[in-house]
C-alpha cells in the first residue's frame, strides 16, 4: 500500500487499510477524513503527520500517525505503515464481575493499554484484592495456584513467575517491578484467572440450570399414561 498527497487532487492511497476498531471491536475499513494539505507540507516539511480516518463500522475517528518518505514537486509520499495512536481496548465479559472488581480490572487494562506496566501490576492488585476480600482461605488459596497453573501452561520462566506472582500475592507494600515482557504475560494471566473465577463458574452454572429444567420439564410432560406406557415398554425390552 502507498499513500500520497498529491499537489492538486489531495489524498491518495492504493488501497484501503482496515483495522481493529478501538470503539466498536469490528475489523472495519479505515476512511479519510482529516488529510493534510499538500501546501503545508511542502512548507513545514515534517517527519511525521497526522491523520484522521472514520471507523467504516462505527463512524467513531480513528487518530494514526505516518512517516513522511519523500517530498516531490508533484506530490508528497507517506509510509505505509500507519500508527494508531488509540490503541483497542482490552476485552473482557466485565459483565460477570462485581461492581467494585470490575472499576479496578477496566482501569487495569486500560494502564496495559498505555504502556503503564507498573501501574498495570498495582492496579490488577488491587483488582484481586477486591476480590478475595471476603474470600476464605481455601479461595484464596486456590487462585494462588491457578496462577502457577496457567504460568506452567505456558512454559514461563522461573524468574517472571515468581516476580508476577509476588506481583498479585506477595506484600502489597513492596512496589512490582514489570517490564513490557512481563506486563504482556501478565495481562494473559490475569484474564484468565478472573474468567476461571467469574465468567467460567457463571457460565457453567447457567448451563447446568437450564439443562436440569429441561429434564424437570420433560418429566412434567409425560402424562401418566405415556409414563405407564414408557414403563410397561422398559419391562417388556
Ligand atoms: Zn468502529
Amino acid at each position: 500500500m502507498a499513500i500520497y498527497v498529491n499537489k492538486h487532487d489531495g489524498f491518495e492511497q492504493t488501497e484501503v487499510p482496515t483495522r481493529e476498531c478501538p470503539h466498536c471491536g469490528a475489523h472495519a475499513q479505515l476512511l479519510p477524513l482529516a488529510t493534510p494539505s499538500f501546501d503545508e507540507l511542502q512548507r513545514a516539511r515534517p517527519q511525521h503527520v497526522g491523520i484522521v480516518f472514520r471507523c467504516a463500522s462505527c463512524n467513531e475517528p480513528r487518530f494514526l500517525r505516518v512517516a513522511v518518505r519523500a517530498f516531490g514537486p508533484e506530490r508528497v509520499e507517506l509510509s505505509a505503515n500507519l500508527v494508531e495512536v488509540e490503541r483497542p481496548r482490552e476485552k473482557f465479559q466485565y459483565g460477570y464481575l462485581g461492581e467494585d472488581v470490575e472499576r479496578l480490572l477496566h482501569e487495569a487494562f486500560d494502564c496495559y493499554t498505555a504502556n503503564c506496566h507498573t501501574a498495570f501490576a498495582l492496579f490488577s492488585r488491587l483488582a484481586v484484592d477486591a476480590a478475595l476480600k471476603e474470600a476464605d482461605p481455601v479461595t484464596q488459596r486456590r487462585w494462588l495456584e491457578s496462577l502457577r497453573d496457567v504460568l506452567q501452561l505456558a512454559d514461563v520462566d522461573a524468574d517472571t513467575a515468581r516476580t508476577l506472582e509476588a506481583a498479585l500475592f506477595g506484600d502489597s507494600n513492596v512496589l512490582p517491578s514489570i517490564g513490557p515482557d512481563a506486563a504482556a504475560v501478565l495481562i494473559e494471566a490475569v484474564k484468565d484467572l478472573f474468567y476461571q473465577a467469574y465468567v467460567r463458574t457463571a457460565k457453567l452454572r447457567a448451563a447446568m440450570k437450564m439443562r436440569r429444567y429441561f429434564v424437570d420439564e420433560t418429566l412434567r410432560n409425560v402424562t401418566p399414561i405415556d409414563r405407564a406406557r414408557r414403563d410397561s415398554t422398559a419391562k417388556t425390552s
